[in-house]
Parts: C-alpha cells; sequence; structure tokens
C-alpha cells in the first residue's frame, strides 16, 4: 500500500469486519475538507500525509478510534481557526479527541542537547502519553515525514534524522515494533551518514548478489524436509538490516566481512509446537554453532518478542541464522503490542495478559475482563515511569530521579557542590522543607550557602538517589577522615564488645591493621575511616572480624580445622547457621572467596561439595562425589590444594536465582519428542539455557541444559521429565 490509496485503506478496513467504516470515513472527510488548499513542502496536497499516516496505523493493526485519529491529527495545530479539540471530542468521540491531542502535544522542540537530556526527553516523551495509541499514531506521523525527507533543507534532514535515531527509533523498539523501528533507523542513517549507507547497500547488493543460489539452495532444503514432515510453514530468506550491519561495523569495528550472520532464514508456522519440531529438523539437517541457540518462546524478551533462534552451518561452510516462530509471535515481532491484543482478542481475551508478559502486565491497569477491544486498547493506559519522576531546574532544563526523591537528591544531580553547600529548597517559588518528596512537573531552586559545612549525617537517612547517597558518603569520607576514624574505633567497639573479652586499644588496633590488610587497605584508619563515613558496614566484616579477635585477644581457643580433613555434617551445619554470608559457598571456613562451578559436575545447593585451588585463579568447587575429585584426592603433590567447603543458608534458600545443571534424557525418537521435552520443561517454569542432541538408532540423547534452584528441585524436573511417554531415562549429566 506504498502508494497510498485512501479507497483501497477503505476496502481493507472494510472487508476485515472489525472497524467502524463509516466513522472511519468521516473523520477522512472532515480531514480533507479542513486541510483543502494547504500543500506540503514537496507541493503535494496536504491530505496526503494523514492519509499515508492512517495507513501506516492500519498496518500497525491498531482500531478505529486510532485510524479517525491518524486521519485528524494534524487538523487542530494547522488549522485552529476551523476546528478545535472541542469540536472533534463532539464528532468523534473522547478517546479520539484524546489521540489528537496527545498527538500535538508531543511536538517537543528538539534542540541538540548533550546525551542525558535526549535520554530524558524519551521517557519524558512516554510518559507524557499515557494511552500507548498515541504514541503509534506519533511513530506513524514520524515514518511518513522520514520517507519523505528528500523535500527538506539539509539542516532540517539532520535534525530530523538524529532525533529519528535518538527518540522515535528507540521507543518503536522498546514497544517492540520491529517492522517501524528498523525503517526509521534505515532512513535516519541515510541522512546521517549518507555515505557509509551507500557503502554499506552496495556490499550488501553485491554480496546478497552472489550468494542467490546459496540462500535459494538452503531455502529448498529446508522446505523439502518440512514438507515430508507435514508441518504447514512459510519460508523467508531474509539479510540483515543495513542499519545494524552499520552498527556492527562500527560499533564492533569490523569489516563487512565481517559479519557472518549476514543471512537468515525464517519460517513461519501455525503453532507452538510445530517451532519445536522445525527446530529438530533444522538441527538435523545441519550443524549447529554451539552457543547460538536462543529460545525466546519459553523465556519472551522484555519487549514481547518470541522466536527460536539458532545458527546453522549451510554448505560452503557460510553460517546463517534460522528463526522459527509462530504467525502470531511474528505479527507481535513486526507490530508490537497492537498485534499481541489483536490476536488474543478472541476466544483467549483473558489469557492476553499472559504471566510471561509481566511486564505489560504490571503496566495495565486492572481490567480483568478485556473481551471488549476498544476497552482492552482503553486499559493501555500506562505509567512506564511509575519509578521515576521529572522535575525542572529554573531554566527549564529536565532532571530525572527515582521516585520519593527530595530537594537534597536534585541538588546532588546537579552537583555534587550544590549539594554539599545546600541551605534550603524552594518548590514552585515557595520554601519547603529539604526533605519534601518531589512531584513530577514541579520546579525545584536549590538555596546554597558558601558557608555551610556541608551536609548532615541525618540526610542519609531520607536521600533516594544512590547519586546523592555517594556523593554525600563521598563528602565525610574525603572531609572528615579524623572524626570518620573516631566514629569507626567507637563502633567497632560497639562489636567487640559484645564478644565478651576483655581488650586493649592496642589490641584492637592490631586487629583491624590485620583486617584492613586482608581486605586490601592500606592501613588500619582507611578502615576505620570507610566505617566511619558508611562505606563499609560492620555486618560485611563478618566472621573474619571474629576470627581476628579470637587469634589476638582469645589465643586459646581450640584452632580451626584444616583442610583437607572434612568436617562433620553437624558441625558443618551449625558453621552456617552462625553465618550470614553473601555468597552461596563457603570455602575452608573463609566466605566470600572467588569461586566457580566445575563444568564436570556442576554442583547445586544440597550437594555435598569440596574445592580444589587452581592454578589460575580462584576455587573450583566439585561435588565431592565428582569423579576428578575421587582421582585427584589420590594425588599426594595435590592434598594442599584441596580445601573443605559448603554453602551457605543463603544459597540453600533459594537467594541465587538458579544454578545451571545439565540432563541427559534418553528418548525414544519421533519428530515431537524435542519439542515436549522443551514444552515439559517450560510448563515446570525451568529456563533451559543449552540444548544438544546425539543420536543412537531411534534413541535420542538429548543434554539439557537448565538452570535449578537446588537438588530437591532437580529431583523433581528429572521425576516428571520421566513420566513422558517417550522418555526412557533421565540422569544428571554434565556439560
Ligand atoms: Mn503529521
Amino acid at each position: 500500500m506504498e502508494a497510498y490509496d485512501v479507497n483501497e485503506l477503505f476496502a481493507r478496513c472494510d472487508a476485515s469486519g472489525s472497524y467502524d467504516i463509516d466513522k472511519i470515513k468521516r473523520a477522512y472527510h472532515l480531514a480533507e475538507d479542513l486541510h483543502r488548499g494547504q500543500k506540503r513542502i514537496s507541493g503535494e496536497d496536504y491530505i496526503i500525509h494523514p492519509i499515508a499516516v492512517a495507513q501506516i496505523v492500519y498496518e500497525c493493526q491498531l482500531d478505529t478510534n486510532s485510524i479517525c485519529a491518524a486521519f485528524l491529527h494534524d487538523t487542530v495545530e494547522d488549522c485552529p481557526d476551523r476546528i478545535t479539540l472541542a469540536e472533534i471530542r463532539t464528532q468523534f468521540g473522547k478517546d479520539v479527541a484524546d489521540i489528537v491531542d496527545g498527538v500535538t502535544k508531543l511536538n517537543i522542540p528538539f534542540e541538540t542537547k548533550q546525551e542525558a537530556s535526549i535520554r530524558n526527553l524519551r521517557k519524558m516523551f512516554l510518559a507524557m502519553s499515557k494511552d500507548l495509541r498515541v504514541i503509534f499514531v506519533k511513530l506513524a506521523d514520524r515514518l511518513h515525514n522520514m520517507r519523505t525527507l528528500s523535500v527538506r533543507t539539509p539542516e532540517k534532514q539532520r535534525s530530523i534524522a538524529l532525533e529519528t535515531m535518538h527518540v522515535y527509533a528507540p521507543i518503536a523498539h522498546r514497544l517492540g515494533i520491529q517492522r517501524i523501528k528498523q525503517e526509521l533507523e534505515t532512513l535516519a542513517l541515510s541522512y546521517l551518514d549518507p555515505i557509509g549507507f551507500q557503502e554499506i547497500r552496495k556490499d550488501t547488493d553485491k554480496r546478497y548478489g552472489e550468494s542467490k543460489d546459496f540462500l535459494a539452495e538452503a531455502t529448498r532444503k529446508v522446505a523439502e524436509s518440512l514438507n515430508a514432515y507435514g508441518i504447514r510453514y512459510k519460508l523467508e530468506g531474509r539479510v540483515k538490516s543495513i542499519y545494524s550491519i552499520y552498527k556492527k561495523m562500527y560499533n564492533q569495528n569490523k569489516s563487512f566481512d565481517e559479519i557472518y550472520d549476514f543471512y537468515a532464514l525464517r519460517i513461519l508456522v501455525d503453532t507452538e509446537l510445530d517451532c519445536y519440531t522445525v527446530l529438530g529438523v533444522i538441527h538435523e539437517m545441519f550443524n549447529s554453532m554451539p552457543g547460538r541457540f536462543k529460545d525466546y518462546i519459553s523465556t519472551p524478551k522484555q519487549n514481547l518478542y518470541r522466536s527460536l533462534h539458532t545458527t546453522v552451518i549451510g554448505s560452503e561452510g557460510i553460517p546463517f541464522e534460522v528463526q522459527i516462530r509462530t504467525w502470531e509471535m511474528h505479527a507481535v515481532a513486526e507490530y508490537g503490542l497492537a498485534a499481541h491484543w489483536k490476536y488474543k482478542s478472541g476466544e483467549q481475551a483473558n489469557q492476553a495478559l499472559d504471566e510471561k508478559l509481566q511486564w505489560i502486565r504490571a503496566l495495565l491497569e486492572t481490567d480483568a475482563d478485556g473481551s471488549d477491544p476498544d476497552e482492552f486498547l482503553h486499559s493501555l493506559k500506562i505509567d512506564l515511569f511509575e519509578d521515576e519522576i521529572f522535575v525542572f531546574t529554573p531554566k527549564g532544563d529536565v532532571v530525572s530521579l527515582p521516585a520519593g526523591s527530595t530537594p537534597i537528591d536534585f541538588a546532588y544531580a546537579i552537583h555534587s557542590a550544590v549539594g554539599n553547600k545546600m541551605v534550603g529548597a524552594k518548590l514552585n517559588g515557595n520554601i519547603v522543607p529539604i526533605d519534601t518528596v518531589l512531584q513530577t512537573g514541579q520546579i525545584v531552586e536549590v538555596l546554597t550557602n558558601p558557608n555551610s559545612k556541608g551536609p548532615s549525617r541525618d540526610w542519609l537517612s531520607f536521600v533516594r538517589s544512590s547519586e546523592a547517597r555517594s556523593k554525600i558518603k563521598m563528602f565525610f569520607k574525603r572531609e572528615m577522615r579524623t572524626e570518620n576514624i573516631e566514629f569507626g574505633k567507637q563502633a567497632i567497639d560497639r562489636e567487640l564488645r559484645r564478644y565478651g573479652h576483655r581488650y586493649t586499644d592496642q589490641q584492637r588496633d592490631q586487629i583491624m591493621a590485620n583486617l584492613a590488610l586482608r581486605m586490601g587497605y592500606a592501613e588500619g584508619d582507611d578502615l576505620y575511616n570507610s566505617i566511619g563515613f558508611g562505606g563499609m558496614e560492620i555486618v560485611k566484616l563478618g566472621t573474619k572480624l571474629r576470627e581476628e579477635f579470637n587469634r589476638l585477644v582469645v589465643p586459646e581457643q581450640e584452632p580451626k580445622a584444616k583442610a583437607p580433613a572434612l568436617k562433620t555434617e553437624n558441625s558443618e551445619r551449625e558453621d552456617r547457621k552462625a553465618r550470614k554470608s553473601s555468597e552461596s559457598v563457603i570455602v575452608d571456613n573463609v566466605e566470600g572467596c572467588a569461586v566457580k562451578f566445575a563444568k564436570c559436575c556442576s554442583p547445586l545447593p544440597g550437594d555435598r561439595i569440596i574445592g580444589f585451588i587452581t592454578k589460575g585463579y580462584g576455587i573450583s568447587i566439585h561435588k565431592y562425589d565428582c569423579i576428578n575429585v575421587q582421582n585427584g584426592l589420590k594425588r599426594p603433590e595435590d592434598r594442599d590444594r584441596w580445601v573443605t567447603a559448603s554453602w551457605t543458608i543463603r544459597a540453600e534458600k533459594r537467594a541465587f536465582g538458579g544454578f545451571e545443571a545439565y540432563l541427559n534424557v534418553y528418548a525414544t525418537y519421533t519428530p515431537s519428542v524435542i519439542a515436549e521435552i522443551s514444552i515439559a520443561l517450560r510448563d515446570m517454569k525451568v529456563e533451559i539455557t543449552s540444548f544438544s542432541t546425539k543420536e543412537n538408532d531411534d534413541v535420542i540423547i538429548m543434554t539439557v541444559g537448565v538452570r535449578c534452584n537446588d537438588t530437591d528441585h532437580l529431583a523433581s524436573i528429572i521425576g516428571s521429565l520421566k513420566k513422558l511417554q517417550a522418555v526412557r531415562d533421565v540422569t544428571r549429566g554434565n556439560a
């Protein structure tokens, strides 16, 4: 529909049956009337523009009111003497009027500001338009303006292209509208770096010309196999967009020839199950590149994108990416949210708020009964930045702060010197207490006095931004060293007194000097200082403080157990209770050691473990019954390198978001067996981290990497997989 034929648009809307075609026509005729006589810079009739915007909005699968608003989006601003918002509201209802109003308000003048304000502008933009349809119409408006940018002056071309690249394309990305995002980026690039753009276009055309046969061959082969399986599909061969090649070349400093994911094959199928079946077929036909398999079906991207990705090696050793998704996933990938709504609006309306789309659900106001599409779209009124506020400096610059921030946060966001000399604040011109909570839209003025002694320690208890917090701490660190050291000593005394043994100041200072050394401070005073200004919490000294205390003050206490003698279960458990480690493993009674989990056995909380001091860096943690451990313990030369290890309480309480484990799944081969396993895991909400298969006659052996909490969790996963009909056995394996 590049030709912008309004009658064709009407015909399509009419044919689909889900539009109020009379209302759409009324909106068009009104727009045509209002813009009559107006010309675009190109000399064309102005109405061409609203028609094009309406068409793009229609392609984004939006509703009647959005299309009406698209037709009318420039009328209020351009023809103020002919129509008002109130008039649009009377004729077309509140929704259409609100969208038109939103689109008009978003004409924020753009000046080339520093990066930070561009980021803020983008956020403001989203925050200001609570109805997502406003953004869609705005993006469509921008897209058509970009398509027709060639008639503008070079200066205008540049500033509009820059704004498109920095503000509009990222918003399209955030909303998952790939189709618009890519076109905006490519168009913007062609104006921002015309030479680079042309070069890549030439290279792309050339490479594509040379490899037509390769792509055709791969496509033919895949089609043949899929036909054999009787799967309904659509195949699309595609090459990477010019802008994404450009980005790779410039950001990663690669030459054109080093872009190896240049080709992609996209396979669209009917059902999710088919996706996994096709994946199996592809992996059977081609060798896959390790580490390139991504399952965005079981774990969708934040912008709702779902698809399977894998990279395989084709004939002549040319790698290419294969994307496998259903039609519905494809529509969501191309048009984002709106498509999602459209597909789900039928029988599954309530499931539209699928649990995997949590971020969207969080953005939606509760609208449990979303069966009416208009209702549902209406409920897309969002507050994307609930956790963030925007306030202004007296000069009108935007400052973004975490919700709950105070004028102190604001002052430190401006500059630490402003914060450190702050004595008061004004909100919208009125003096307020400095701990007043700020609201979006307020103008904040900081009152300073060069004689101010600096921030108060109390401020730390009510500032919200980490920036203010760290700058205040920095102040105390720099300016108040003597005082901080004294504070630090007092705090340590309070802690040591709890141990119930008498000690001298010299002993205390020696303990701290030892600790300082162990922790990478130059001297004891630095550690006191750090405790004094709040940079180091005493809790974090943890058992180290106790250890040094025991060593220097209570030497008669029993010496701690030495490796490699492993402790009994009971004493180990008691040790664990005594500690609150922030790490998952305690090695040789010391928490927070640099550890890594051995790939040969991938230990999980619940496994008995042991550590091995590697020659490189850190300690590798094995399962105690790992074959490498059993062999290794026999080697006398390594004896000193084995150390006791145990899980911390936090690890056992599942505080670490999962550990990687591997399963060997032995199954009778069927075309759908891979799909069944993947779906079973997904239903258990188990994330798949890797997947590879081997075949042996009619048995398929799958090695599946999964993320799980501990041995119990893994056992339940194994138990569930074993229940599947095709599955013969499941064992714990390794990478
Ligand atoms: Mn416009």
